[in-house]
């Protein structure tokens, strides 16, 4: 464990999925201590967490705020034994709760999806070896449901509540006004981009629109720009992000993090120019080959959501398949 800032640690979960392979948890030392996400939630991780606290100089029972940036898994999977150890109280977005809540029914949801539509069996298996895991990861109910502006107080220090939709439609940032210091979850990364993937109704999975809800592609990329550009007004000295290392120079990992998404789109509308139209070749062309399938499909679509939403490009599906043109 490692301590970034006086009374704020870091501790680093490692994770069993590709492309992040770690998680930061944050304890705050303070009159009322807090954990800022639990991990995965398996016991390895979770007995983590719990000597994180008392590392810190915290007794477990004294934690009083378990704080979620969002609505995935690695961050909300430990919530349930961390609170049964502690007796601290879950604090997350209205919309985070409630698709925290209704998790298991998502899952579920989605494993009737995948019976139906017609993919590769090496596919189909794969997700539903997601699925099975992810039926493992204990919810308990959200205690307190925050919004934009709240402010969570740890009697010694303030967090403000930033709602910041993109990467997921709950996804919130803390802002430590007093130490200068954001808390960023999976909204700005120490390094790299965060993934923001759409379902796009159905397109992810090749089925007609608006058909259920799609699991943890809820990402929108329009609302990811603009939350991006809501961080440029606050004043901070340094990120702690939920994946990487802390970093020092906010504005530019910031501003990085916006070209990087820019510089895609662009590529996008390239190849879109270039006439190519059926979801897979533009996926291909934006992405090369990958084993990945969903995930590149999922961060297409993010791309091309935003540009229908704009007005920019029109969709079409035909016997299951969808087509996008410049307008
Ligand atoms: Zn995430």
């Amino acid at each position: 464990m490692e301590k970034v800032a006086e009374g704020v640690y870091r501790l680093v979960l490692p994770l069993p999925f590709r492309g992040t392979d770690y998680l930061n948890v944050y304890i705050l030392e303070e009159e009322k201590p807090a954990v800022i996400d639990t991990g995965i939630g398996d016991q390895v991780s979770v007995e983590r967490v719990l000597k994180g606290v008392d590392e810190a100089g915290v007794k477990v029972g004294d934690l009083e705020y378990i704080i979620t940036t969002h609505e995935h898994v690695e961050h909300f999977g430990g919530n349930k034994d961390v609170k049964d150890k502690s007796g601290g109280e879950v604090f997350a977005h209205t919309l985070a709760a409630d698709a925290i809540e209704g998790f298991h029914e998502a899952v579920l949801e989605l494993g009737k999806i995948i019976d139906r539509v017609e993919m590769p069996v090496w596919e189909k298996e794969r997700l539903k070896l997601i699925m099975r895991f992810n039926m493992m990861i204990k919810v308990t109910k959200v205690d307190c449901r925050v919004k934009d502006g709240d402010k969570i107080d740890l009697g010694s220090c303030k967090l403000r509540v930033i709602h910041t939709p993109g990467h997921s439609l709950g996804h919130i940032c803390l802002y430590d006004e007093e130490r200068k210091a954001l808390f960023t979850g999976d909204h700005v990364l120490g390094e790299g981009t965060p993934f923001v993937g759409s379902g796009f109704g159905g397109a992810l999975y090749g089925v007609e629109r608006d058909e259920g809800r799609l699991w943890w592609f809820d990402g929108d990329l329009d609302l990811y720009m603009k939350s991006l550009e809501k961080l440029l007004s606050l004043e901070i000295d340094r990120i702690f992000p939920a994946h990487g290392p802390v970093s020092t120079d906010p504005y530019r990992r910031i501003s990085e993090t916006l070209e990087r998404k820019k510089s895609r789109e662009r590529r996008l509308v390239e190849i879109l120019q270039e006439g190519r139209n059926d979801l897979e070749a533009i996926v291909r062309e934006l992405y090369g080959q990958t084993n990945d399938v969903y995930l590149v499909r999922g961060a297409t679509l993010g791309y091309l959501n935003k540009l229908v939403k704009e007005g920019k490009v029109r969709f079409s599906v035909e016997k299951g398949k969808f087509y996008f043109e410049l307008v």
